[in-house]
């Protein structure tokens, strides 16, 4: 490893790429070399590795957050439904996504999917396409049918730049991903036990910046940032342990992701950046057919997600595990206001949880409101209960 880096100097420059609205490191990427393609995707999840291997950079847009005022955006939606698409509108229009190539929209829920069209009718990019992930988890059957998925896809970027994907290719990026996803879950693995060695605010920034640059170069500053918290750094704060749920779209404003830790919880997991950690062991990086193991990883070992309709896989336990297995106090349930998957699927845990004694808050948020003193308050007693009656757990609405 080169020469290890101050660990402030990474955070800032983490936190300077993160909210670059402009995406000005990707473009940077782009124009050094003839026939390098910028390939946008919405949240939650996307196997970058394809557009790695076809020579593009894959750069998530999570919209404008509280940085970007919405002036044309909102005449495309009604006002019940979630902030997100609007601010990616806004984005769209105000030319902040002129560089990139195409635009890839996962099948999330009907919102990205209506944002797809309107791109399409706005001509954006040189390919829209709205990305089906299987709802059926055989091999034979879901598994075939996403391998088809990503071949449209590297389709679509062989047309632009001519670049045939091989299997090398892909095992190489296959390669590189499973190191990022190694090195995120490591900060997670320390935090677990150090939460205080780096906030969640720094965690959230860190983890990012890695949607915005090439993999090689956020590999490398993760590694820097796991040399760092290998050290006893920092000072321990008598604060809960906490899971965050629900916020895996719409990010919450970061003063929110802040507030939470300073009003008592430190938050040991949570899924903001769900897309960088959807997959949760090693893909295989010998197969002849690479595409297949990207599919049978995401059918056999990925994250659940209120995406996904896995009813043999009840995401209830699933979340239950994590609380668990990094011995937290606590869930709360963040939701981006009007986001219909994480409200749907918020009485389905809190029933669960209600019945194993988990304790949980629960409130919603949007992107651009940096006002949460309530929210602050709420958390607040939160953790003040569980501290208070920490041997008689109860689920606190
Ligand atoms: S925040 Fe929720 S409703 Fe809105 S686009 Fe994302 S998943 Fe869909």
């Amino acid at each position: 490893m080169t020469k290890l880096r101050n660990l402030q100097e990474i955070i800032n420059e983490c936190k300077e790429l993160s909210f670059d609205l402009n995406f000005t490191r990707a473009k940077k990427w782009k124009d050094a070399q003839a026939g390098r393609v910028i390939v946008g995707y919405m949240p939650i999840y996307f196997p970058r590795e394809i557009i790695h291997a076809a020579g593009g950079l894959p750069v998530a847009i999570f919209g404008g957050g509280d940085r970007k005022q919405i002036i044309k955006g909102d005449a495309y939606y009604q006002s019940y439904i979630c902030h997100i698409p609007r601010s990616i509108m806004e984005l769209a229009l105000d030319k902040h996504l002129d560089h990139f190539d195409g635009f890839i929209f996962p099948s999330i829920c009907d919102v990205i999917r209506n944002l797809s069209g309107i791109f399409k009718q706005h001509k954006l990019g040189k390919f829209i396409k709205y990305m089906d992930f299987p709802q059926n988890f055989l091999p034979q059957i879901g598994g075939v049918f996403y391998q088809q998925e990503m071949q449209h896809v590297l389709h679509y970027i062989k047309e632009i730049n001519g670049i045939e994907v091989s299997p090398e290719k892909l095992n190489h990026s296959i390669d590189l991903y499973n190191k990022n996803r190694q090195l995120i879950e490591y900060i997670y693995t320390v935090r677990q036990d150090y939460p205080w060695r780096l906030s969640i605010e720094d965690v959230y920034h860190i983890i990012r910046a890695g949607t915005v640059i090439p993999v090689e170069e956020h590999n490398a500053l993760l590694e820097q940032v796991c040399e760092h918290i290998k050290q006893d750094i920092g000072t321990p704060q008598d604060k809960v342990k906490v899971v965050i749920s629900g916020a895996f779209c719409e990010q919450p404003a970061i003063g929110l992701i802040r507030a939470i830790e300073e009003a008592g919880c430190y938050v040991v997991d949570d899924d903001y950046m769900l897309g960088s950690r959807m997959i949760l062991k090693d893909i295989d990086t010998k197969a002849e057919n690479p595409l297949e193991a990207i599919a049978n990883a995401y059918i056999t070992h990925s994250q659940y997600s209120s995406s996904i309709y896995d009813v043999h896989n009840p995401k209830e336990f699933r979340l239950a595990k994590i609380v668990k297995n990094r011995g937290a106090d606590g869930v709360i349930f963040a939701s981006a206001s009007f986001c219909d998957p994480s409200l749907l699927d918020a009485p389905i845990f809190q029933n669960a949880f209600d019945k194993m004694g988990i304790r949980y808050i629960s409130f919603q948020y949007s992107e651009n409101i940096n006002q949460f003193k309530v929210i602050k308050e709420q958390v607040g007693a939160f953790s003040d209960s569980i501290k208070l009656w920490e041997d008689e757990p109860v689920s606190v609405k």
